[in-house]
């Protein structure tokens, strides 16, 4: 099994609740989560309907959210369109409100592609049973 992957994300109703051609607001922990797969070494394609204004719109909100894609609607930074290839992207992992079964929570998606500790989940007391005693 490999180490990273190339994970391809979905912005409307994925990463932003889905508002478009506005800019929704950011789903609890989407960016959280998908800074922490950069960190990892996972690389991320922006994977979205967007075009022209509106794509660059969102490129900018995520920038501003401290999230650079590796590729957006591409399957790499330098690949041009060409009709003679499949326009599927290389992609190891979607990330898509269109999922069957719908987008899992990105707490869980962060458990399952990272590990560690669930975000969002307090840090259990240090303190033991006894310590109310006291
Ligand atoms: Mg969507």
């Amino acid at each position: 099994m490999r180490d990273t992957y190339n994970i391809a994300v979905d912005f409307d109703g994925t990463i932003v609740e889905d508002a478009y051609p506005r800019i929704g607001k950011p789903i609890i922990f989407a960016f959280e989560t998908l800074k922490k797969l950069q960190e990892k070494g996972h690389r991320l394609i922006l994977w979205t309907y967007r075009k022209g204004s509106s794509l660059e719109e969102a490129v900018e909100f995520c920038k501003q959210n401290g999230l650079v894609f590796y590729a957006v609607n591409r399957s790499f930074p330098e690949e041009e369109f060409d009709s003679s290839y499949s326009r599927k992207i290389h992609a190891d992992i979607f990330i898509d409100d269109r999922n069957i079964g719908g987008l899992k929570s990105w707490g869980e998606i962060y458990q399952q592609l990272i590990g560690g500790q669930p975000l969002g989940e307090k840090t259990k007391s240090k303190k033991g049973w006894f310590s109310f005693l006291k």
